[in-house]
C-alpha cells in the first residue's frame, strides 16, 4: 500500500549515495572516489536538483558534494568533547538546564561540514525512550530537552511521539525542542500528521539548518508554513562556511528568505574544528567584520547571533562585534552604525 504520507520514505529510499548519478565529469568523480570512500556521500533527489551544476561555485553544491580536503585536514574527532558528557546512550548534558538526545544516528542529507562526521565512521547508538527516562532522572533542574541526531525526523510519527513524551515525563521539564535539517532536506516529511501529533507537545520550538537563500525552494516554504499554521515557532541555526555564505549579502539573503518564511535566525555558528571540515573555516576576524555589517544595516529580524560553540563547559559563547571601544569615568565610548564613537552617558560610575 503506498499512500501520500508514505512519499518522504520513497524518497530516502531514492537518496543519492554514488556520484554516477550525478551529472560530473569521470575525472572529478575517479578524483572523489577516495574521498566518499572514507566519507560516504548522500543527498535528496529534490536538492539534485536545485543545485546549479554548471556553477562552480554553486553553494548547495559546496555543502553535499565530497572534496579533497576533506582528507586533509587537522581537525579533532570531536570537537565539543560530547562524549565526555554523554550522561546515556546518545543523552548530552553539557548544560544545567538543557538535555540533548541524540534519537536518529543518521541523515537523507550527509552535510560536508557535519561536526559530528567522526559518527559516520563509528555510528552511535541513538537515544531510546528509556535512555531518555533514565538521563532525566539523574539529572535534576533540565528544564529543555532537545531531539537531535542524525535526522530525528528520520523517526516515524509514533517513535517521535514516544521520545517526547518520555521527555516530558520529569516534572520540571517544561519546553521540547526538535533540531531538524528536514525542512531543508526533505520537506516531504513535514506533513499535516506529523505536526498534528508535535502540536499536542506544545510548547515545542522547532530549530532547523539552512545557511543559503537558495536552498529555501517552494517545497521548503511549504513544510515551514504546515510547522508554522500549527502555532509551532521556528528558528534558524546556520554555519558561517566558507565559498557558501562568507558574505554580507549571502547572509542578508538568507535572513530575507527565512524572515520571509516566518523563521527567526537563532544562531550564526564559527565552524567547529571537526575532522574533515576545516576547509570550511572562514578567519574568526572576517567573520566579526560579516556580522558587524550585517548588524549595522539590516533588520534586526534577519541577524542571528554569532556564536563559537566551545569544547566541554565552556558553553556556546557570543562573538559580538567591537561596540564598545572604551568605557570612560562619564560612560562607554560606543562605535556607531556609521563607524563614529560617540558617548553613551550615564550616570553609573564605570571607572
Ligand atoms: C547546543 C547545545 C544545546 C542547546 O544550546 P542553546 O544555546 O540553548 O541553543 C544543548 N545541549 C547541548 C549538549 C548542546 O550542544
Amino acid at each position: 500500500m503506498t499512500s501520500k504520507s508514505d512519499s518522504w520514505r520513497a524518497q530516502v529510499r531514492r537518496c543519492i549515495v554514488s556520484s554516477d548519478d550525478l551529472p560530473l565529469s569521470s575525472r572529478t568523480k575517479r578524483a572523489l572516489a577516495p574521498v566518499i570512500e572514507k566519507y560516504p556521500m548522500r543527498l535528496p533527489p529534490h536538492l539534485a536538483q536545485l543545485i546549479d551544476w554548471n556553477d562552480p561555485r554553486c553553494p548547495i553544491k559546496r555543502q553535499v558534494l565530497p572534496s579533497l580536503n576533506e582528507l586533509h585536514d587537522a581537525g579533532c574527532a570531536d570537537p565539543l568533547d560530547e562524549e565526555r558528557f554523554s550522561v546515556a546512550p546518545g543523552v548530552i548534558r553539557r548544560f544545567d538546564d538543557r538535555l540533548l538526545a541524540l534519537v536518529h544516528h543518521t541523515c537523507p542529507i550527509l552535510c560536508r561540514h557535519c561536526n559530528r562526521k567522526r559518527t559516520w565512521l563509528a555510528p552511535f547508538v541513538p537515544a531510546g525512550t528509556q535512555d531518555i527516562a533514565k538521563a532525566l532522572s539523574k539529572s535534576s533542574h533540565i528544564k529543555e530537552v532537545i531531539l537531535s541526531g542524525g535526522e530525528p525526523l528520520l523517526l516515524s510519527n509514533k517513535s517521535l511521539d514516544s521520545l517526547l513524551c518520555a521527555a516530558r515525563s520529569k516534572p520540571g521539564v517544561q519546553v521540547l525542542r526538535i533540531h531538524s535539517r528536514a525542512p531543508m532536506s526533505l520537506p516531504s516529511r513535514i506533513t499535516p500528521a506529523l505536526v498534528r501529533m508535535l502540536k499536542r507537545h506544545d510548547p515545542l520550538w522547532f530549530v532547523t539548518h539552512f545557511n543559503t537563500h537558495k536552498e529555501m525552494s517552494a517545497q521548503s516554504r511549504r513544510a515551514l508554513a504546515i510547522l508554522r499554521s500549527a502555532g509551532i515557532p521556528v528558528l534558524n541555526q546556520a554555519v558561517l562556511l566558507r565559498g557558501v555564505n562568507d558574505s554580507t549579502r549571502a547572509l542578508a539573503a538568507l535572513g530575507r528568505a527565512l524572515v520571509s518564511a516566518g523563521v527567526k535566525p537563532y544562531y550564526l555558528f564559527q565552524l567547529d574544528m571537526a575532522t574533515g571540515t576545516t576547509h570550511f573555516q572562514v578567519p574568526l576576524r572576517r567573520g566579526l567584520e560579516i556580522v558587524s555589517r550585517l548588524q549595522r544595516n539590516h533588520s534586526g529580524l534577519l541577524v542571528p547571533r554569532y556564536m563559537a560553540d566551545l569544547p566541554g563547559r565552556g558553553g556556546k559563547v557570543e562573538l559580538s562585534p567591537e561596540i564598545i571601544v572604551k568605557w570612560t569615568d562619564k560612560g562607554a565610548i560606543l562605535r556607531g552604525a556609521d563607524g563614529k564613537d560617540l558617548l553613551y552617558e550615564d550616570k553609573f560610575k564605570h571607572k
